[in-house]
């Protein structure tokens, strides 16, 4: 048995009741093996071994009370998951769904792409099943603030710097920087996503989905091609989705669908970003509003964004949001690229068949990356106590997204997986990574 299969074993074994966890290493181990086989000094050292197990995993309770004075409980997770390159980051989920699996999951992920990124960071996740949906601005606050009465413990602006991710948005992050450092008495850049009059980097809000129009972009001019009259679908409506849509849209694409945790809308005219963002964002109502207001547009019960025939699908809401149905339509209706703005959207096996298909597949470690990208200038800028202007910080999010496109597409050409980028991104944020923590030693 190769040492690859001998590990993703053991992975499974130990982790049995962590399905998430178990796809994300079996998807990444899998597709290292020539780099692992060509270089045994790995096994040697352990180094799969210790590279899916967190360094870190810190379970805590939140007690806090609603607005009739009844007392919750909820559970919260901080999976300290690599610091070999730097401190740890990666953001926080507020969402029912959020277990240890599914943090693990996010942590395992998030330190290949911050490997990827080429910045100082290493990779974790935290998050909560706290659920943000229906809840006062008073409950969210009282919540962040026992969350966080706990978390400042484990973490500082050289240990570990959270961001936002599902459920966690600016209001949240304010919320929590505050009794941070209320608590520990230290003004530093201990969260990133802060809002832009403490602290906070312009364009970071934008950046995860701006980032993964910008790594499509480059795929297509290395191509002789560009975003321009391209009909695009896109699921969800939350950060990553909202401004992958304004910068298709900028760019000249058609975006004719997004969705919600309930539905899901058809605008064949092309998405009406003002209505959406006045519905999404300022009154957090369901996206069925959006249909009602706009002259036009179709909505539907349950998922199915997929069925749209488009040129480009970029998933942007949750993890294992696209089945191998979903990508058989896909390919019959002619789609040519996948790109995925959420973490594993896509399922193994959709994954492999829209790869084998032919399409040119963006992982999400790869192509979501500009987020993170962009938290990592946040963490520059506050500790040079500088503030960069919008324009400089979306070229370097522009330079830094068509870096990790090439560093993807190199590393599949070098090892004969030529446009494979899945396989590329992997390679890629794993070489460097590995090359550090043997430099390191065996800690
Ligand atoms: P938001 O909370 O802002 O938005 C999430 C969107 O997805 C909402 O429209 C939400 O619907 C929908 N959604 C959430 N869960 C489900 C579900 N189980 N089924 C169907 N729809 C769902 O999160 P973000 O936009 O920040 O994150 C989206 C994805 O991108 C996540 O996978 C995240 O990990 C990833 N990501 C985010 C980054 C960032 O910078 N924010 C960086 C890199 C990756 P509803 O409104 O009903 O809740």
């Amino acid at each position: 048995m190769s040492y690859v299969d001998r590990v993703i074993d053991e992975v499974k074994a130990k982790n049995a009741h962590e399905p998430e966890f178990i796809q994300a290493v079996t998807e990444v181990l899998t597709s290292l093996k020539p780099v692992i086989d060509a270089n045994p000094q790995y096994e040697k050292a352990a180094l799969l071994e210790r590279i899916v197990e967190p360094e870190r995993a810190i379970i805590f309770r939140v007690p806090w009370v609603d607005d009739t004075g009844v007392v919750h409980v909820n559970r919260a997770f901080r999976v300290q998951f690599n610091s070999c390159l730097g401190p740890y980051k990666g953001g926080i989920r507020l969402h029912p769904s959020v277990n240890l699996g599914i943090i693990k999951f996010l942590g395992f992920e998030q330190t290949f792409k911050n490997s990827l990124t080429t910045l100082p960071m290493g990779g974790g996740k935290g998050g909560s099943d706290f659920d943000p949906k229906g809840k006062s601005d008073n409950e969210i606050m009282r919540f962040c603030q026992s969350f966080m009465t706990e978390l400042c413990k484990h973490i500082g602006a050289d240990t570990d710097v959270p961001a936002g991710d599902i459920g966690t948005g600016a209001r949240e992050i304010g919320y929590m920087f505050g009794q941070y450092k209320r608590i520990r008495n230290v003004w530093e850049g201990v969260l990133t996503g802060k809002g832009l009059s403490y602290g906070g980097s312009l364009a970071r809000t934008e950046a995860t989905g701006y980032g993964l129009v910008y790594f499509v972009q480059e795929h297509l001019t290395c191509h002789n091609d560009s975003f321009a009259g391209k009909t695009v679908v896109v699921s969800g409506s939350g950060n990553v989705a909202t401004y992958a849509v304004q910068k298709a849209q900028q760019l000249g694409a058609t975006v004719v669908t997004m969705s919600d945790s309930s539905g899901w809308v058809y605008d064949p005219n092309g998405i009406n970003l003002a209505v959406m963002k006045q519905v999404k964002e300022v009154e957090r109502a369901r996206i069925s509003e959006y249909a009602a207001r706009v002259e036009g547009v179709k909505y539907f019960a349950g998922r199915g964004v997929w069925s749209i025939p488009c040129d480009i699908a970029m998933p942007c809401a949750t993890q294992n949001e696209l089945f191998i149905d979903d990508a058989r339509q896909l390919v019959a209706n002619g789609c040519k690229i996948v790109a995925e703005g959420a973490n594993m959207p896509t399922t193994l096996e959709a994954t492999e068949y829209l790869i084998e298909s032919g399409l040119v597949f963006c992982p999400g470690k790869a192509s979501n990356a500009g987020g993170v990208a962009t938290s990592g200038l946040e963490m520059s800028q506050n500790s040079g106590r500088l503030s960069w202007s919008f324009e400089e910080v979306e070229e370097k999010l522009k330079g830094i997204m068509k870096n990790i496109y090439h560093a993807a597409d190199d590393a599949a050409k070098l090892y004969g997986f030529e446009g494979n980028l899945v396989v590329g991104a992997n390679i890629a944020g794993f070489k460097k990574l590995a090359d550090a923590m043997l430099a390191q030693g065996i800690v």
